[in-house]
């Protein structure tokens, strides 16, 4: 009977109680003890929604990533978006593709770059470039 009073019961490190069934952390949790087994199911389920769940990257509503989409590569962004922002974001890429960045006419095939220096992003219609360039030279 050498062993039993060296076999102290565990704390657990989450809530601090004492448990004979202590069970191990995975590492990506960060908790360095033992976990009494209430605390490992809670973080358990924690780890897990932390894998499956996560925040759309425009609006921050956390949603399961079967619901999220991921932005189209056009789009020059990272992360997932549900599926309102993923939709207005479309729209958005679009309008900035057929309208005038300053004015938000809708331009047909003839666009015109705006100068570096105006620092205005998008295309341009005439009416907007003749305005900058008078402006801005
Ligand atoms: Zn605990
Ligand atoms: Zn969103
Ligand atoms: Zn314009």
């Amino acid at each position: 009977m050498t062993g039993l009073f060296s076999k102290k019961p565990t704390v657990c490190a989450v809530c601090g109680k004492q448990t004979k069934h202590a069970h191990k952390p995975k590492r990506e949790w960060g908790i360095s003890g033992r976990l009494c087994g209430d605390c490992h199911v809670d973080k358990t389920k924690a780890y897990y929604d932390s894998m499956t769940q996560q925040a759309c990257v425009t609006c921050g509503q956390v949603r399961h990533i079967h619901d999220l989409w991921e932005p189209h590569w056009k789009w020059n962004m990272e992360g997932l978006l549900c599926k309102s922002c993923f939709d207005k974001k479309g729209q958005d890429f679009e309008n900035a593709r057929t309208r005038c960045a300053l004015c938000g006419t809708k331009m047909g095939f003839i666009r015109y770059n705006p100068k570096p220096k105006w620092k205005v992003t998008g295309q341009l219609c005439k009416e907007c470039w003749d305005s900058q360039k008078r402006q801005n030279g």
